[in-house]
């Protein structure tokens, strides 16, 4: 028997109650608060009322919940006492099958784990797609989370507690992410194609116009047209493009997708969730036999890493006519110039002009990417509304002192050009933080040849400066070369600037941003408003149409660029149900 949202929202308390018993360890008191919340407009509504009880619960709290917890494949299990819920879960990821030397393996990780946090380690076992990790998946994790500051780890178990309970509403809403899961295999599936050097480690890396690039676009070709995309095609540049009719010819098109390429030793999701998560929705329309008063057309954009060549946002450049034929000449590691690369793909470059899009023939651009960041994680909410992709400027700097005898020279006397560079590291730090949504890093930085007995000669380091408005970076920008002038001057010595990449923000186009908070609010899910730290191919479509994103909550710290990048398929369905929000209310609007 199954519960419907109908029933929790109506039937008497007690029932109720009754009825959610089970999802919290020995803590139905989570439950019971939570639905002084009631009505519910979604599943996901009821979920996230249950992680807010839990927050304003309070520290005191939230350890006792955590201690109301059985260890990992601890002695409880053979004794009985778990509850039903933890040990069918346990026995999913195969962990009352234990080996002794298993065993033995995660008893000493629980007994450190104990005496670091005090209080016993917690994992949703069933993992992201809800069917299980493997024993050396969790084993795996264990390690790494021992290793977290205590506060993380408090938090962290939580949100292993909140996706438990997650995946016990789904059972007992008989409400399981179906497209979330294809979508989510479909991640798997394409992270099988990696290049050399890496597939052997088991990573994924995929740059412009590999084997394994252009096994992925095959890939993308080939679930395209199983969605019932009427036009698949490869473009110019490698981009997989494929378009739904809309239901008169002649009409306008809603353009939305994202990148296929990785960076070197990459996750999943970067990219690939804006391409797959609009082409599920896509094959809910063909299946309904629906077509819509526009087209729908999804890229799969073919470069934006800028790995293999300097040539950043190449597949998503080309729509907006900003390729650069000099890039033809560009070669790679390997002395490969991409004009031969191209060649061998079976790409012409004498088409590449006409990848430009028209901006008249299209309504707007909208993305869905992973969010690549820690915020939605740790405030628990499944998805995020964009406001703006921060607009960028990097320098690379060196400053030049004196290279003296670390022993003789006083401290007075002294011409250090890292002690300079430090001071200002600092100050970099301080000024971005004044801001709202303002990051500066000092991402390089290096003493060449530099001994352990000389006073720095020189320093080399790179500044980069993201904010969401142009005004407020540049604000930045000015402060901290201001600083590092009067540094230097102060400490005698020189410095050097070379401006590398200077893009500008891409805020979001209210009418869009609009229509994705909307779509977000029909799911019952909390609005999030927040700046885009990273560059995404949103910011190239910028250029000749309106567009927004919609960020998806990562797992791990919502951490990317790392194979530790991961999302939940609940969350990835939830995407997908945004996106089918947003296309059915583009459409009554477009009648
Ligand atoms: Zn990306």
């Amino acid at each position: 028997m199954t519960i419907t949202l109908e029933q929790v929202n109506t039937a008497p308390y007690k029932e109720v109650l009754a009825l959610l018993d089970g999802l919290h360890e020995h803590s139905p008191w989570i439950a019971e608060q939570a639905l002084a919340a009631r009505p519910f407009a979604s599943l996901a509504q009821l979920k996230h009322a249950m992680t807010v009880v839990l927050r304003d619960a309070g520290k005191d709290a939230q350890i006792k919940l955590i201690q109301a917890h059985p260890e990992l494949a601890s002695k409880t299990m053979v004794s009985q006492s778990l509850t039903a819920e933890s040990s069918n879960e346990q026995s999913k990821a195969g962990l009352t099958k234990c080996t002794p030397d298993e065993f033995s393996t995660i008893q000493k990780l629980n007994s450190d784990y104990n005496a670091k946090f005090g209080f016993p380690f917690i994992l949703a076992v069933r993992g992201t797609r809800g069917d299980g990790l493997t024993k050396q998946q969790i084993m795996a994790i264990f390690e790494r989370r021992l290793r977290n500051h205590p506060d993380f780890e408090l938090s962290e178990c939580l949100r292993n507690i909140h996706r438990v309970v997650e995946l016990r509403l789904n059972d007992k809403f008989g409400a399981h992410p179906v497209l979330g899961n294809d979508v989510w295999d479909w991640h798997e599936q394409l992270a099988q194609y990696s290049d050399p050097g890496y597939r052997e480690k088991g990573q994924l890396t995929v740059t412009y116009l590999t084997e394994a690039h252009r096994a992925c676009a095959a890939f993308i070709v080939g679930k395209m047209r199983e969605c019932g995309f009427d036009d698949v095609k490869i473009d110019a540049v490698g981009n997989v493009v494929g378009v739904y009719h809309a239901a008169v010819p002649g009409s306008k098109t809603l353009l939305t997708g994202s990148h296929y390429d990785t960076v070197r030793n990459a996750g999943k999701y970067d990219g690939r969730l804006g391409i797959f998560a609009p082409m599920a929705c896509v094959r809910e329309l063909h299946r309904q036999a629906k077509r819509l008063p526009f087209n729908i057309e999804v890229v799969g954009f073919a470069e934006e890493e800028g790995q293999r060549y300097k040539a950043t946002f190449l597949g998503s450049g080309a729509l907006v006519g900003d390729f650069k034929p000099e890039w033809l000449d560009q070669k790679d590691v390997d002395g490969m110039p991409m004009r031969e690369a191209m060649a061998h793909a079976g790409l012409n470059t004498a088409d590449i002009a006409g990848v430009k899009r028209n901006p008249d023939n299209y309504l707007g651009f909208v993305e869905m990417h992973i969010e690549q960041g820690p915020v939605l994680n740790e405030l628990d909410i499944p998805l995020g509304i964009v406001t703006s992709i921060n607009g960028n400027v990097r320098y690379l700097c060196e400053i030049t002192g004196v290279a003296s005898h670390a022993g003789t020279t006083p401290m007075n006397r002294r011409r250090d050009a890292a002690s300079a560079t430090a001071e200002l590291a600092l100050y970099l730090e301080n000024r971005a933080a004044q801001d709202a949504d303002s990051v500066g890093t000092m991402g390089m930085l290096q003493v060449p040849n530099g001994s352990i007995n000389v006073v720095p000669g020189r320093c080399l380091f790179s500044l980069d400066m993201r904010a969401p408005v142009d005004t407020q970076r540049d604000a930045m920008i000015s402060d901290v070369l201001a600083e590092l002038a009067a540094i230097c001057e102060r400490r005698g010595v020189q410095h050097t600037l070379e401006l590398t990449e200077r893009a500008a923000a891409a805020p979001s186009a209210p009418a869009w941003q609009q229509r994705w908070e909307s779509a977000v609010q029909r799911l019952g899910v909390p609005l999030y408003a927040m700046p885009s730290g990273a560059g995404h191919d949103a910011m190239k479509l910028h250029k000749i149409m309106p567009q927004a994103m919609l960020f998806v909550r990562g797992q791990n710290s919502g951490i990317s660029h790392n194979p530790l990048e991961s999302t939940t398929s609940c969350d990835i369905q939830l995407a997908i149900d945004a996106f089918t929000h947003l296309i059915n209310a583009l459409a009554i609007d477009l009648q």
